[in-house]
């Protein structure tokens, strides 16, 4: 049994406090005050003004992509970006069943169903290994895409979600479905900053999808953003995202449901001053992970670190215990010693408006789900 007293130790000596240690919480450190105060002053605290601008070109150059588009929040991100890949209504999509609920929300969202299907062990996140023997099963390839012999229904795009920043294994999985004609949705909800093969997670499917709430490593309170290398899908995404308002000096018209989707300057303003920040999160987050690493290799516990030829940002850290009795036990020592873990989440069909969705054998996404605890991990 390993000593999980020393782990309590040493967290609290990370955190110089013997106080409660939340999982992770925002760090202000930079032009926060300064920009908001500034929104405040200039009255453009809404949907239009300078720091939505600015929060959009600094996204562009942080991910690399073409066109980036301030959204309210990632979950709404998710919806507006199956949309603009061409998911429709009766639609199903693929994604794990091992991530937030707010993935599989955003599908259904799009009036779509999701299909679960199982993880890599060593990425937490979508495994093409199981959506090639998804679709070798399932698939019925046609002119216009895919479509689901199971169901008869059209697959019209795949949701890896880079589980705690870890990016998942996007080259094997872009192949699978560039064969099967399926678009991907990056959800990267958790993984800004993070890296695949050199190029920044979000960028490498036809949208990428961010999210600024309270937890993740960048906040403004509330947040998210798209990301394309495709300049007429994202512009496409900006108008839908602003209530699809032809442009006129002063006649209010619509020619599609669009949605209010913006994100205010107010939050823009606190995202421009976090995203200032975000080299100096990812290297204190990285220099901790290593502490983490050497640490839990004295104690048997298994520290969970970036695969060959990725950059995890190490948003929210992890480890992985021998089974779920240990799990259980890490989780009750920790947290009756003010020191917050949390278990990964639920599997998406164990919740009752997903227990009917297909699924495939969830051997690796099962496994996880039982042995795989949050650590506190907030910038110190
Ligand atoms: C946080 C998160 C989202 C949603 O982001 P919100 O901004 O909270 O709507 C979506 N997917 C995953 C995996 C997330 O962690």
């Amino acid at each position: 049994m390993a000593d999980f007293n020393a782990v309590i130790s040493f967290i609290k000596a990370q955190y110089k406090t013997d106080s409660f240690i939340p999982l992770h919480v925002p760090h202000f450190g930079g032009n926060e005050k300064k920009y908001v105060l500034e929104t405040i002053d200039s009255t453009f605290v809404s949907s239009v003004g300078a720091y939505v601008d600015q929060f959009e070109s600094m996204m562009q150059e942080i991910t690399q992509t073409k066109k980036a588009v301030a959204v309210v929040n990632g979950t709404a991100g998710i919806q507006v970006a199956l949309r603009l890949v061409g998911v429709k209504a009766g639609d199903e999509v693929l994604t794990q069943a091992l991530t937030f609920v707010a993935t599989a929300n955003a599908i259904t969202y799009q009036n779509a169903t999701p299909v679960f299907l199982d993880v890599d062990l060593d990425t937490m996140g979508i495994s093409s290994k199981a959506v090639a023997s998804f679709l070798e099963e399932f698939g019925d390839l046609r002119e216009d895409g895919c479509y689901n012999k199971k169901s008869g229904k059209k697959i019209s795009a795949c949701v890896p979600m880079h589980t705690f920043g870890f990016p998942v294994h996007l080259d094997e999985l872009i192949m699978v479905c560039n064969a099967w004609k399926i678009p991907i949705v990056e959800d990267a909800a958790e993984s800004i900053g993070s890296e695949y093969k050199g190029k920044p997670t979000g960028s490498l499917g036809k949208v990428g999808v961010f999210s600024f709430n309270g937890n993740k490593i960048v906040t403004c309170g509330g947040g998210g953003a798209l990301v394309t290398n495709d300049i007429s899908l994202g512009e496409k995404g900006k108008y839908l995202t602003t209530t699809a308002k032809v442009p006129h000096p002063y006649e209010y018209v619509h020619d599609e449901m669009g949605y209010n989707f913006r994100m205010p300057n107010l939050n823009a303003a606190l995202a421009c001053a976090q995203l200032e920040q975000l080299d100096g999160f990812l290297e204190n987050k990285r220099n901790f992970a290593n502490e983490y690493q050497s640490f839990f290799a004295t104690k048997g516990i298994k520290f969970r670190t970036e695969t060959p030829e990725t950059k995890a940002n190490y948003w929210l850290m992890c480890v992985e215990l021998e089974n779920k009795a240990e799990r259980d036990l890490f989780l009750q020592t920790t947290n009756s010693n003010g020191v917050m873990t949390r278990p990964i989440w639920q599997l998406m069909y164990r919740l009752p408006m997903y227990a009917h969705c297909q699924r495939d054998k969830q051997v690796n996404a099962e496994f996880l789900e039982e042995r795989i605890v949050n650590i506190p991990s907030s910038v110190r």
